[in-house]
C-alpha cells in the first residue's frame, strides 16, 4: 500500500492469491469495518494484553496504539476489566468460540449496545496464544426490538398496556394473588353511548375522548392498580391484593372520574362509564373466566341503567345466558313462524261499541314456550331486530286490514306499538306508506303508539311526527304519564290520542293520588282536543268511574284479553 491510499500491486504480487494479497485484503478490511476488533495474547498469567486494535477498536473507551502490549486491568475500569476476563477465561476453559452481549462506552460518550465474539487461536502445543474479540455495535437492532415488543404490548392510540399485555399480566396476576392467598379484582370498564358519539362527533373526536379517557383511568388516587386498553371502548382495571369493599371504592372513584365533562374542541361532553367487576378466587380462578365473567357484570351494570359498577353473581350467569337464548331464538322467530299477533279491543264509552285494536305481538318460542313482549321487546331493541320484527308487524296488520276489507267487516282502526328504535329509523315513513298503498287501505286506520321515551329528540320527532300526519296516520301517546314530557310539549305535536298508563288505572279506585292523575289526563286531553284511552281496565266499577270522567275509550281484561286474529274475528266481527 503506498500513502495516497492507492493500492498498487507490483508484478511479482500477480503469482495468484497468495498470502500475501490476503494479507493486504485484511488490512484494508480491518481499516473501514464498523466492528471493534481486537487481538489479546494470552500470558503465562492468564492475564490477557492487546496486540492489534483496528481503528474503530481504537475509538473505544481508553484505547489508543499506546494501549498495545498493556493488559485489560492496565487499560480498563477495574469493573470492565472484570467482566472482560472473565469472558475471555471462559474462552481458555471452553477452548471454542464464546460470545455476549454487553453495554459498550465509544470514544464519543455514545453508550451502546455491543454483541461480541471471541475466537481462540491454538499454538502448536494446543494452547490458546491469541484470542481475537469482534465487537458489534448492536444497538439499533436492540431498539428495534424493543420498540416491536413495545409495539406489541401497547395501544398506539392511548399508550396503555394492550390485550396481549392483559393476557401475560392477568396469568401472572393470578398466580401472585394464589400464591398470597389475595383477593384480586378485574373491572371490565365500557363508555356509555361511545358508539354515539363517535357516528355524531366523528372518529377524530373519538379518538380524543378514548385518549382522555384513558388518562383519567389512570390516574385514579389507589396504588398498585394497572389499567389495559382491551379494545374500541373498552378498558380493564387489574387490582391486586384488595377486597370486595376497596375494588367497590375503586369502581366508585372511576365513575367519580367521569363526572367532569369532557372538552373537545372548546365544546363540553358528559361521557359516564359503566363497570362490571369479577373477583378473584370466588368468581374465577383463571383470567379468561375472570374476564369473561366481569363482562357479565357489565352487561347487567348497563341493562340497570348506565353509570353504574356491578359485581357478578352466579345468578348473573342465569340471567345473560337466557338473555342469549332469547337473541338467537329471536333471530329465527319470524321466519320459523312463531311470532303473532294478537288482537285487543277498544270499548267506546260513548257508544258502547268496539271499533278499534290494539295489535299485541306474541312469541311462542319451541323451547321456553310462551314469552312476554315485556321481556323479547327490549332484546329485540337492544339487538336491532325490531326493526325487522317490526317491519313485519306492520306488513302483517296492514294485511290484515285489507282482508277485513275484502271480507266486508269493519270499519275499524288498529292500533301499532313503535318502539324508540323503530321511530328512529330513517325507512320507517317509507315502510309505512308502501304498506297503506300496497294494501289500498285509508290511513287513518292505523294508530302508532309511542312512548315519551321514544320523543326524547324533539326536532327529530316533530319531523318524522309530521311526515307521518302527513300519510295521515294516527298517532298517540302509550304509558302517557310515566316518562317525562313536558306539557307544552305535548301540545305542540301532532298528537291524536293519550292513553293513560296501567299503573295509575290499577288503583284508580282507592288510591286518591291515582285518581287525580287520572282525571287530569283526562281534562288535558279534552283540553287539547285529545282521545283518551285508559288501559288495563279490568272491573267493572273502574270502567264506571272512567264513564263518568268522560274517557273516550277503555282497554283491558275487563272487556277481553289480547286474542289471536281468527277469534277476534269470530267473535268481533262475525257476531256482532
Ligand atoms: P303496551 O303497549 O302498554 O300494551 C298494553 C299491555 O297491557 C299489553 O301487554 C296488554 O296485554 C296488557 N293488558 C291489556 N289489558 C290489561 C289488563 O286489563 N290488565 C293487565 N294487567 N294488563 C293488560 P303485552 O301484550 O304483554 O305487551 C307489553 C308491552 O310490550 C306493550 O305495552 C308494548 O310496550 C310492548 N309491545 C307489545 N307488542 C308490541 C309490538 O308489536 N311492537 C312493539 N314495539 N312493542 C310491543
Ligand atoms: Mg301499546
Ligand atoms: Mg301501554
Amino acid at each position: 500500500m503506498n500513502n495516497n491510499n492507492h493500492i498498487i500491486l507490483k508484478n511479482q504480487q500477480f503469482s495468484g492469491f497468495d498470502e500475501k494479497i490476503e494479507g493486504i485484503i485484511f488490512e484494508i478490511i480491518l481499516k473501514h469495518i464498523k466492528d471493534l476488533i481486537y487481538v489479546m495474547k494470552v500470558e503465562e498469567n492468564k492475564t490477557f494484553s492487546y496486540v492489534f486494535l483496528n481503528e474503530e477498536a481504537k475509538g473505544h473507551a481508553r484505547l489508543t496504539n499506546n494501549s498495545l502490549g498493556k493488559t485489560l486491568h492496565d487499560v480498563l475500569p477495574p469493573e470492565t476489566a472484570d467482566h472482560l476476563h472473565e469472558q475471555y477465561i471462559s474462552v481458555l476453559e471452553k477452548r471454542e468460540p464464546v460470545s455476549f452481549q454487553d453495554i459498550v462506552i465509544l470514544s464519543d460518550k455514545r453508550v451502546v449496545h455491543g454483541e461480541s465474539i471471541l475466537t481462540p487461536i491454538f499454538g502448536e502445543n494446543g494452547n490458546v496464544l491469541f484470542i481475537v474479540s469482534v465487537t458489534r455495535d448492536i444497538s439499533a437492532r436492540v431498539a428495534d426490538k424493543e420498540m416491536i415488543t413495545y409495539m406489541a404490548y401497547h395501544d398506539q392510540l392511548t399508550g396503555l398496556p394492550n390485550r396481549s399485555s392483559l393476557k401475560r399480566d392477568l396469568d401472572s396476576a393470578v398466580e401472585e394473588a394464589q400464591m398470597n392467598s389475595q383477593n384480586l379484582a378485574l373491572m371490565f370498564i365500557d363508555l356509555d353511548r361511545f358508539k354515539f358519539f363517535n357516528d355524531t362527533m366523528g372518529h377524530v373526536a373519538g379518538d380524543h375522548l378514548l385518549k382522555e379517557v384513558g388518562k383519567r383511568l389512570s390516574s385514579i388516587s389507589q396504588q398498585g392498580y394497572k389499567v389495559f386498553r382491551q379494545g374500541g371502548d373498552e378498558f380493564i382495571v387489574i387490582l391486586p391484593n384488595t377486597s370486595r369493599e376497596i375494588s367497590q371504592t375503586f369502581a366508585q372513584n372511576v365513575n367519580k372520574a367521569f363526572t367532569n365533562p369532557f372538552v373537545l374542541e372548546n365544546k363540553e361532553f358528559f361521557i359516564s362509564a359503566s363497570i362490571g367487576i369479577s373477583l378473584y378466587p370466588e368468581d374465577g380462578r383463571d383470567g379468561n373466566t375472570l374476564i369473561k365473567n366481569a363482562d357479565t357484570a357489565l352487561y347487567r351494570a348497563k341493562e340497570l341503567g348506565r353509570s353504574l359498577y356491578h359485581f357478578y353473581s352466579a345468578d348473573l350467569q342465569k340471567h345473560s345466558s337466557h338473555l342469549m337464548q332469547l337473541e338467537t331464538g329471536l333471530r329465527k322467530a319470524v321466519e320459523k313462524n312463531e311470532l303473532e299477533i294478537y288482537y285487543q279491543p277498544q270499548m267506546d264509552l260513548g257508544t258502547n261499541k268496539v271499533t278499534s285494536f290494539e295489535a299485541l305481538l306474541r312469541w311462542r318460542h319451541p323451547v321456553l314456550g310462551f314469552v312476554s313482549p315485556a321481556e323479547f321487546i327490549p332484546v329485540a331493541e337492544d339487538t336491532g331486530l325490531i326493526l325487522s320484527i317490526g317491519e313485519w308487524i306492520i306488513h302483517k296488520v296492514c294485511r290484515n286490514l285489507k282482508q277485513w276489507n275484502e271480507s266486508g267487516y269493519g270499519p275499524v282502526s288498529i292500533g301499532i306499538n313503535l318502539s324508540p328504535k323503530q321511530f328512529q329509523q330513517p325507512e320507517l315513513v317509507t315502510i309505512i306508506e308502501q304498506n297503506i298503498k300496497q294494501n289500498q287501505i285509508y290511513p287513518g286506520c292505523l294508530e302508532f303508539e309511542l312512548t315519551e321515551g321514544a320523543m326524547q329528540d324533539p326536532k327529530r320527532t316533530m319531523e318524522t311526527l309530521a311526515k307521518l300526519k302527513d300519510i295521515g296516520v294516527r298517532i298517540s301517546v302509550d304509558d302517557f304519564g310515566t316518562g317525562y314530557s313536558s306539557l307544552s310539549y305535548i301540545k305542540k305535536l301532532p298528537i291524536d290520542t293519550l292513553k293513560i298508563d296501567q299503573s295509575f288505572v290499577k288503583d284508580v279506585l282507592h288510591d286518591e293520588k291515582d285518581a287525580a292523575i287520572t282525571t287530569t289526563i283526562i281534562h288535558l286531553a279534552q283540553s287539547l282536543g285529545l282521545s283518551v284511552i285508559a288501559e288495563g281496565v279490568e272491573e267493572e266499577q273502574q270502567v264506571e268511574f272512567f264513564k263518568i270522567m268522560g274517557c273516550h275509550k277503555v282497554q283491558g281484561y275487563f272487556f277481553s284479553k289480547p286474542l289471536p286474529e281468527n277469534e277476534m274475528v269470530e267473535h268481533y266481527f262475525k257476531n256482532k
